[in-house]
């Protein structure tokens, strides 16, 4: 879906544009006055970890649920457990911080990478300088993915990563494409 067809939340609305007019991430890296979208920045990232800051709008989360968009595998095998009546549990950690449920939605409708994640598997990490990891991420698509809410989150700031890890499905919005949330983005914008 183009970007500027979909309702926009407030704060995601307040974030620095690219040249398209497009929203800038939280945790998307700037060089040389253009972001790189396909990026993630460590500082930036560690600064939304320790203050729970979403990391597509950098706005504090409030406590209770998480939000993130995972990619195809995970959402098949959080649907084959949910199918079976067993809890999922992932206790691999991912570079993918967490957000606002309206903000992931969004993200999810808008966001090549975070739309299909699956697409950043054989996810590198480059030799990190002084300063900054990043984290590089594949930008083939992939077939489905899902807005996936979480009871809690924990996290880890290592010298070179920022890495986080999901507990506690309480919420999951499987998607062929992005586009099928927008009904549910309407509405999670009209409680707001
Ligand atoms: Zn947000």
């Amino acid at each position: 879906m183009r970007f500027d067809a979909v309702p926009m939340p407030p704060a995601v609305a307040a974030r620095p544009r690219d040249p398209r007019g497009y929203p800038v991430p939280a945790i998307t890296p700037w060089h040389d006055g253009q972001p790189q979208f396909a990026l993630t920045d460590y500082g930036r990232s560690a600064d939304c970890a320790r203050g729970r800051l979403c990391s597509v709008c950098d706005v504090l989360i409030p406590r209770g649920p998480v939000w993130r968009v995972v990619g195809a595998t995970e959402s098949a095998a959080i649907a084959a457990a949910r199918a079976a009546g067993r809890p999922y549990r992932n206790m691999a950690p991912t570079p993918e911080g967490p957000g606002h449920r309206a903000c992931m939605l969004y993200a999810a409708m808008v966001c090549p990478y975070l739309a299909r994640p699956n697409a950043r598997r054989g996810t590198d990490a480059r030799a990190p300088d002084a300063m900054t990891a990043h984290v590089v991420r594949g930008a083939v698509r992939g077939d489905s993915g899902a807005v996936v809410g979480y009871g809690d989150y924990e996290f880890a700031v290592t010298p070179t990563q920022v890495l986080f890890r999901f507990l506690d499905v309480v919420e999951f919005l499987p998607h062929d494409t992005g586009d099928a949330h927008l009904a549910e983005l309407r509405a999670e914008l009209d409680r707001g």
